[in-house]
């Protein structure tokens, strides 16, 4: 409903560029032109009453079919499945993606039921409409998408890579405002620097993401 939220964040960074560059393409389409009667109306109240308005099923089929290449069709959705790290790595081997920004209270599920491949959520929270969502995944899945990178060994050892968290990172100066980075990150041991990060990971999963530390397999389970 609103092409205009995509604008700047499409132009800017890495995705600017790699859009600039055409790596990947970004088509917008504006829903308002299917839109009903001379108002172009997308939306309706809800059967059985109750408050906010409902999108309507025709203009987001129109918009979808409008699309030149089809592709794999994901809606957003507040009550969607929680994205994952897995989902994007997914999607970044999919040649097209089409992504479906809901407002108002939602689509007619009738369009979700049909039309829609998938129906992802990207946390447990309610925003105004699906275009922050969408934006999330395009930075999610172009920086995934091979020359988008300058170093495609950034994306190794990320959070979620392998079930856990990131550890803590620290750059020059050595010690800020009192602050020392701690000692064995200057030590010039390769061996102990690998096993301190381990540790923190470990550590950083279990403490803020016990669901994720729950379910480390064999390969991430603790080391101590
Ligand atoms: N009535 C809906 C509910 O309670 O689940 C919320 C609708 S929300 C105000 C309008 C649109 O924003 C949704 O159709 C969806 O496209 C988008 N949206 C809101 N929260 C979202 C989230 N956490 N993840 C993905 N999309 C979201």
């Amino acid at each position: 409903m609103f092409p205009e939220y995509l604008e700047s964040p499409l132009a800017t960074s890495l995705v600017g560029k790699a859009i600039a560059d055409a790596v990947v393409e970004v088509d917008v389409v504006d829903l308002r032109q299917f839109g009903a009667g001379v108002h172009r109306t997308l939306d309706d109240a809800p059967f059985g009453g109750g408050a906010g308005m409902v999108m309507m099923a025709e203009p987001l089929a129109q918009a979808v079919e409008s699309v030149e290449e089809p592709g794999h069709r994901v809606l957003f959705a507040a009550a969607g499945s929680p994205l994952k790290q897995e989902d994007l790595d997914r999607w970044a081997g999919i040649e097209h993606l089409v992504l479906v920004c809901g407002r108002y209270e939602g689509v007619d599920e009738r369009f979700a039921d049909s039309m829609v491949d998938e129906e992802v959520s990207i946390g447990d929270y309610v925003l105004l409409g699906g275009e922050a969502a969408a934006l999330a995944v395009i930075e999610g899945v172009v920086r995934l998408v091979p020359g988008v990178l300058g170093n495609p060994e950034s994306v190794v050892g990320e959070s979620y890579r392998d079930g856990l968290l990131e550890e803590p990172q620290f750059t020059r100066p050595a010690e800020w405002r009192g602050i020392a980075v701690p000692d064995v990150l200057v030590s010039g041991n390769h061996g102990e620097i690998d096993a301190w990060r381990r540790r923190q990971r470990e550590e950083r999963t279990r403490s803020r993401r016990p669901d994720l530390w729950a379910q480390s397999d064999d390969e991430s389970s603790p080391t101590t």
